[in-house]
Formats: structure tokens, sequence, C-alpha cells
């Protein structure tokens, strides 16, 4: 049976991301597979009253099963609502998806966005792929973001060993054709929690940090000439805070050399057209930490809720934290 995304108190991303990009910030786009993930999103998207696009992935869609998601996400619009949190402004979005049969059974399953990612293919085909799922989104309203230029890293079905930034020659044909609603562009950023090799980057002589290297500022404005004012959606974009990767390290973890987005590059790309970034590690390595160090100083703890709760607080923090002091979208969905 078809469930209309708008019969679970979802919204699609059109109006939000056309305000984002008028008012200088981008709405975040965080990643769950599972409930505490979630209440952490809902709570801290309802107490800064911030849009909030919930993402879900293949990987994420086999792991919890679609079924179960589309009740969590229509839970979240009820819960946020719960919080005192009276216009819930939520998405609930396919992140990558790599064909048109799995975007068609979102739209058909109550998704309210979809990714089309046909980035890997030759131009013409993601032209056809991506215009192909366009027209039936936007048969139910729900809308579409597609991808040129291809990101490095791995991120669940998404791999591949070396970027490629994006063409703004291409961007208007593109746009055209396929009728997408906003695109996610390859400038430098990069998936998981190991974007960048430590010989690409430079090292901090007095903490021994990577320092990964900048992102293509210089491609983003190109193509913002050639689109004035379209949405442009940045991936891969977690700062894998090393607080993060230290209290794992120090709590039986090995994360060497984990490198991320720095902040004051994100705070910068969302003043831009940039209107969605999407974090996903963050919240993956905010989880770990939390646990890690519970286990350590609980040894004979093994109620979930006892090391979940923790695993819970942190992640709101995190969120919290993206929301008022990087992307700025707090108080844009009263
Ligand atoms: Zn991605």
């Amino acid at each position: 049976m078809k469930v209309s995304f708008k019969d679970l108190g979802l919204v699609n991303t059109r109006e939000m991301f056309a305000k984002a990009v008028k008012g200088g910030y981008a709405i975040p786009a965080f990643n769950f597979n599972n409930m505490e993930q979630l209440q952490a999103i809902i709570q801290a998207s309802a107490e800064t009253k911030s849009p909030v696009i919930l993402q879900v992935s293949k990987g994420a869609r086999n792991y919890a099963n679609q079924t179960l998601l589309r009740y969590m996400a229509q839970g979240a619009v009820e819960y946020a609502k719960e919080l005192g949190w009276k216009k819930p402004q939520i998405v609930l979005h396919l992140d990558h998806g790599d064909s048109y049969e799995l975007c068609k059974s979102c739209v058909d399953f109550g998704f309210s966005s979809v990714m089309i990612d046909a980035s890997s293919l030759p131009y013409e085909e993601n032209v056809k792929l991506t215009r192909k799922v366009v027209n039936y989104a936007h048969k139910y309203d729900v809308t579409v973001e597609a991808e040129l230029g291809v990101l490095a890293g791995v991120e669940d079905e998404v791999s591949s060993e070396v970027s490629h930034y994006t063409k703004p020659e291409e961007v208007i044909d593109f746009v055209k054709k396929t009728k997408c609603d906003s695109l996610a562009i390859s400038i430098g950023t990069s998936h998981g929690a190991y974007k960048f090799t430590p010989e690409q980057c430079t090292r901090d002589p007095k903490t021994g940090r990577l320092v990964p290297p900048p992102l293509a500022f210089d491609v983003l404005k190109a193509i913002e000439k050639k689109l004035p004012g379209f949405p442009i959606v940045l991936h891969g974009s977690s700062s894998v805070p090393q607080e993060y990767v230290d209290i794992i390290n120090a709590n039986g973890g090995k994360l060497p050399d984990a490198v991320g987005i720095p902040e004051e590059q994100l705070r910068k790309a969302a003043k831009s057209a940039v209107c969605k970034i999407n974090i996903d590690s963050d919240s993956r390595l905010a989880m770990t930490a939390a646990v890690r160090k519970h286990f350590n100083e609980y040894p004979a703890h093994f109620d979930p809720r006892q090391y979940l709760k923790p695993a819970r607080e942190e992640m709101k923090k995190m969120y919290i934290h993206k929301i008022v002091n990087v992307l700025g979208s707090n108080g844009k969905a009263r």
C-alpha cells in the first residue's frame, strides 16, 4: 500500500532549502539507524527549533527494516510535538539511492525526499536515470537530490578511491535536463572517518595531528555563479572531533589518524548556496566514544540502557553543537 509523506506529518525539502539559501544557513542531514540516534536527533532539533533531515541509506534500510523506519519517522514527528515543537519540519530522505526501483519504493513508502546517486555513471546516463526518478517523485511532491562529481571514501554502499570535483560547466545543463531539486557536489569532502590519507595532509607541529587539505571553494563559487540560488548539498561533512577519537583510543579503540572536515570550513560553506550538510560519522564516533568509556568505567554493567543513555546524551550534545555553532539552522522552524 502506498503512503504519502504528508500523511506521516513529514515535509519535503523545497521550502526549507529556499529559506536556507536566502538566509545563509544550512539544514542538518543526520543519518540514523536506531532509536537512540533518532531520539537524540529529534531532541536536539526540537530544543533548537531547527528544521532537520532524517537520512536513511540503503544499508540502514536493510539494517533496520523499511517498515519500521517509516513508522519511526512518523513517530519522530509526534515525539517532536510532544517535546513542545509546534510545527516540526522533518524530512525523511533516502541517502545515496542507487537505482530507480529503490527510489520509487521509498517514494511509495512515505519518504518525502530521495537522492538518486548516479554520479559514477557517464554523464548522459546520470542525466537519464536522474530524470526518470524526478519524473516519478514529483508526481507525489517528493523532492529529489542528484549528484555530479565523485567523492572519495567509503559510506555503506558508496566507495571510491579518488575524488573528481564537480565540473561547473556541466551544472546548468544537468539541472535543466533532470529538473532535480538540489545537487550534491564534490569539492573535496569525503565519506567516512578517514577522509584523507596522511600523505594528503600536513601535520600540526604542536599537536602532531593531521591538518586536512582545504575544500575547493573556488569550485563552489563557480557553481554558485552558474546556478544562482540553487540548493547545493555537501556529503561527507563530518568533522571527526579529535576528542572523540582520543576517548575511543584511550578506551581500547583503534582509530589512528582519523580526520574530518574542519568546522570553520563547513561554517563558511553553510553561509553560501550550500543548504544541506550531511553528517553521519560524527554521530557514530560520539556513540562509540561514550559506550567505550562507559564499559571501561563500569565493567559490571550489562543493561543496554546503562550505556546507551550516555551515548544518546553525547550524540544530542554533538547535534546541538552542529546546529547552533556550525550550520546556523537554530530557530528557523518555530
Ligand atoms: Zn554521501
